[in-house]
């Protein structure tokens, strides 16, 4: 009999306990397939509550065109998922405290109040700045690169705000390739990100669109948690992992030590990084320098005549420039109308991140003043909430920063040299944070355990 053990119950631990029950647990009497999540409940970020009827997201709210993985999962979860609403073709930046519409469309883009003649005028040249010389050496920050091919102003106004709302991080310290891959080989291959777009549309290939669950970000972990034909066992963490002559010694919190011939570890990089160390001390010490800054998610939700203030869009992200403490907010009744209470407007709104670490030190009320000070500003929203949520991560999203790409690439190949039993990474810090990426990696890890085990 063969056990694999899967550390951790978020939605790439859930990906690769499925992918590996598919693979190894043909065979039930033979094999089996374990699933370990310290919380009491599945899900790791998806976390989905209910408040009065309202429902109310505290780690991620959508995603985009979902990957196969993804699309299995949320299949395999039986949950409905609708597309977001027309309305969230709509977005606004804030700047100095006022908002503007914004168009994705590049050249409606400049036509914008957003920058000055000369910005603009720059902006418009980036089809003429030649691409980077392959002789540059290293990395390139997120923001290095679209100051050069788009120049200073446009990279500060625009790619800034969108890179804290993907990443809640620091653009001078975010890893191009890493983070915007597709970018860096449109440049390469069109020498200009306006001819690789304008490439992508002859193609005809489409703006991919948002989903989410009917019933909340977390109905999909619930529901593969009951369609698990495997053990699942919640309240439950690893606390150490051994490596023996022909398989692994797992310490649980409960106290029990069970052997395993095979383990995916699918927990934040600081976790895994702890796990790891018996095996590789540089593997550990790679994994523990990727940062994860605190992000704090404020739900709201107004009612009454208040309930229209706010212009029916997908929501507004700020430009770095001292005037607001928000990262951006998103109008969840007007993105997903279908699952809001009619007649109430739902925002979400997040804070702190990589640029804004002092945050993380103010208590929830001190947020919540702050919040509801500025959307008093922008929105008129001065009545009270009738329901207001903050969820805190003291640690959010993995930080790709400069060198990431190198850092992983020493961890895989510390494990691939290693002699310890057959193990395999999964999570957002590897591959894309995205939760069809990190689904992808889930199934991806329980195939190569499968590989490593039965090849
Ligand atoms: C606020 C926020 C908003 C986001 N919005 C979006 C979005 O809209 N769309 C999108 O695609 N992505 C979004 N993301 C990113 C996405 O949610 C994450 O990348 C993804 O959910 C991470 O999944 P994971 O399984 O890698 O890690 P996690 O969800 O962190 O799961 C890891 C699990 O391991 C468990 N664990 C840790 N240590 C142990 C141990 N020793 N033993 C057992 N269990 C352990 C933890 O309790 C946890 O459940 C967002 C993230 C955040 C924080």
């Amino acid at each position: 009999m063969k056990r694999v053990v899967i550390i951790g119950g978020g939605i790439a631990g859930l990906s690769a306990a499925f992918r590996a029950h598919d693979l190894f647990g043909a065979d039930a009497e033979a094999n089996e397939v374990l699933l370990l999540e310290e919380r009491g409940e599945l899900g790791g970020k998806l976390r989905t509550e209910s408040n009065a009827g309202h429902l109310l997201e505290g780690g991620p709210n959508a995603f985009i065109d979902p990957g196969p993985e993804l699309a299995e999962l949320v299949a395999r979860a039986g949950v409905e998922v609708m597309p977001a609403d027309a309305a969230a073709k709509r977005r606004f930046l804030c700047k100095q405290g006022v908002l503007h519409e914004v168009q994705t469309n590049p050249i409606a883009l400049l036509k914008s109040g957003l920058l000055s003649a000369g910005a603009k005028l720059r902006a418009l040249a980036e089809p003429t700045i030649g691409k980077r010389s392959r002789d540059a050496n290293g990395d390139e920050s997120v923001e290095a690169f679209f100051t050069r091919r788009f120049g200073a102003k446009m990279s500060s106004v625009f790619a800034a705000p969108l890179v804290s709302g993907i990443y809640a991080g620091d653009p001078a310290r975010l890893s191009l390739s890493s983070c915007f891959p597709r970018l860096a080989v449109m440049e390469e291959e069109h020498g200009s990100i306006v001819k690789g777009m304008m490439a992508l549309r002859k193609e005809g290939v489409k703006v991919p669109t948002l989903h989410t669950p009917a019933e909340g970000m977390q109905s999909i972990p619930r529901g593969l948690g009951e369609a698990a034909a495997f053990e699942v066992r919640t309240g439950v963490a690893a606390r150490s992992i051994a490596p023996r002559e022909d398989a692994w010694e797992l310490t649980l919190s409960d106290g029990e030590v069970m052997a395993a011939d095979g383990l995916v570890i699918a927990t934040p990089a600081a976790e895994a990084a702890r796990l790891l160390e018996p095996v590789s001390e540089l593997a550990a010490a790679s994994l523990s320098k990727i940062p994860y800054p605190h992000l704090a998610v404020v739900s709201l939700v107004y009612v009454g005549e208040q309930a229209a203030h706010a212009p029916k869009a997908f929501g507004a992200l700020f430009v770095h420039d001292n005037s607001s403490d928000l990262l951006g907010v998103i109008h969840e009744s007007h993105v997903f109308p279908a699952r809001s209470s009619e007649g109430s407007l739902n925002l979400r709104v997040m804070l702190g991140g990589a640029t804004r670490p002092d945050l993380g030190g103010r208590s929830d009320e001190e947020l919540l003043k702050l919040v509801t000070e500025e959307l008093a500003s922008l929105h008129g929203l001065t009545s009270p909430p009738l329901i207001s949520q903050v969820t805190r991560w003291k640690e959010s999203i993995p930080q790709y920063n400069m060198g990431h790409a190198e850092g992983i690439e020493l961890v895989r190949s510390e494990l691939r040299e290693s002699t310890a039993p057959p193990l395999a990474l999964a999570g957002n810090y590897l591959s894309g944070i995205s939760l069809s990426d990190t689904t992808a990696s889930g199934a991806q890890a329980a195939e190569q355990l499968h590989g490593q085990l039965t090849g």
